[in-house]
């Protein structure tokens, strides 16, 4: 069975093409720019060198076309025609209390990814735009859905979801918290168990996602019990590229009252215009962060300073909220990347058992290998894992498709075999 993975981001499309079972990829492609000038497309084939070509993408529907003629170009494609293509499984952001795990798309689903677009405005319409584009292409297959707000929000106790704020605007708005990027969580954190040679189930993890958007979720037994993003994917938790993270609320009521900010204005300074942009005044990539503090830019050192106290703390009160663990996970961008960011993050929580190996930490980087860099006498395990999101959205689709999937805390991933080898050293 071939199935295509899709991820419409707000001017991206990040595809894939599975043979299952065995989640072989055969190809996987990144359109970026979607709706800007300047588009490219690069397109990967297994074991052959990446195919870039500039191109302008005015729409999500011109980028999904471009999907499906790479996909099955003379020269880059892997498949004759459209018609050898079985399902299509996609990434939606928000998934409401409603859908708390992959399922088929029906109208039904259609209606839950409208719906639940008030609550994530810059993402779910542009999830929607990708399925009624690839829907109109393969409009006899299967189409599967599967929501960043599904592990969290299925799993998290009321103790941890609930806001201490009057109950009924919880019940008028569901305002509570949901929790994201479950689907690298749960890949990350299932690896992790499968490296420490346990079941998920005897484990607590803390997993920590960082990236453009960053995100900790702590893991006990396999099971979310709670996480840093709450109500909105721009809100709460870590310090983000541009947005704040925690915040005392009175801050944006104060800005509105007396620095004359509009509602608008003052959404568009913490999602757009604050995290490590607006302690920095300069840069959003932590790469320039880093070179620019070690220089001895004091507001860049700042930034780097408050972003990784946060993961400290998070780490701390995780760990806490989990009566201890056993592991701390750290993926995406940053979290696979930056031996700063990783061992700042580390400084001082020795006294929780965790102790990082700075020559490990050090060569942990790049999408090449799955790292403990732990010392070996460290209580804690501490691992960098490079994310799979495309995977479990793929095992999904075909375990749907297949009649035997089930809740995440109950179905097991092939990646947790003992002798799984992540995508990245399939690719070739
Ligand atoms: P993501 O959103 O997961 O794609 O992560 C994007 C972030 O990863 C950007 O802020 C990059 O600066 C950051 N990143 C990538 N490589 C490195 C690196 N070597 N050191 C620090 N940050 C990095």
């Amino acid at each position: 069975m071939k199935i295509l993975t899709l991820n419409c981001g707000s001017s991206s499309v990040k595809y894939g093409l599975w043979e299952m079972p065995g989640e072989q990829p055969l190809a996987q492609g990144l359109i970026e720019r979607v709706g800007l000038a300047d588009g490219i497309i690069t397109h990967t084939v297994t074991g052959r060198d990446p195919v870039r070509r500039d191109r302008n993408f005015p729409t999500h529907g011109h980028a999904i076309e471009a999907v499906f003629e790479f996909l099955t170009d003379e020269s880059h494609g892997v498949v004759g025609d459209v018609g050898e293509i079985d399902a299509a499984a996609h990434r939606v952001v928000h998934g409401g209390e409603q859908y708390t795990h992959s399922v088929l798309i029906d109208d039904d689903v259609i209606t839950a990814i409208e719906d639940n677009a008030l609550l994530a405005p810059l993402h779910n319409p542009n999830n929607l735009a990708g399925i009624h584009h690839a829907m109109t292409i393969m409009p006899d297959k299967p189409h599967t859905a599967s929501w960043d707000t599904a592990f969290s929000a299925a799993f998290m106790p009321d103790r941890a979801t609930m806001y201490a704020i009057p109950y009924e605007y919880y019940e008028r708005f569901g305002i509570r918290r949901f929790g994201y990027q479950g689907l690298s969580h749960l890949y990350v954190t299932r690896r992790a168990a499968a490296l420490m040679g346990e079941p998920s189930s005897d484990v607590n993890i803390v997993s920590l996602h960082i990236g453009n958007g960053s995100t900790v979720t702590a893991v006990a037994g396999g099971m979310p019990v709670d996480q840093s993003l709450g109500f909105s994917t721009c809100g709460e938790g870590l310090v983000m590229g541009t947005r704040c993270g925690d915040l005392d609320p009175t801050i944006p009521l104060f800005l509105m009252k007396h620095a004359g900010l509009s509602a608008d204005e003052a959404e568009d300074i913490l999602y757009r215009k604050s995290g490590v942009l607006g302690l920095s005044g300069r840069f959003v990539d932590r790469r320039e962060i880093i070179d620019a503090a070690t220089a001895g830019d004091t507001r860049a050192e700042l930034a780097l300073e408050v972003e990784c106290y946060r993961i400290r703390k998070y780490i701390g009160s995780y760990s806490a909220a989990m009566g201890g663990i056993d592991a701390v996970v750290f993926t995406a961008g940053v979290g696979e990347n930056s031996a700063v960011h990783r061992a700042k993050a580390c400084e001082g929580l020795e006294f929780l058992g965790i102790e990082i190996d700075d020559d490990k930490n050090r060569a942990a980087f790049g999408r090449t290998a799955e790292a403990e860099i732990s010392t070996a006498d460290s209580r804690v395990k501490v691992f960098v894992i490079p994310t799979d999101e495309e995977l479990v959205m793929a095992v999904d689709a075909e375990a749907i498709i297949e009649d035997r999937y089930d809740i995440p805390t109950r179905f097991r991933y092939t990646f947790e075999e003992s002798g799984f080898v992540p995508t990245y050293l399939r690719m070739g």
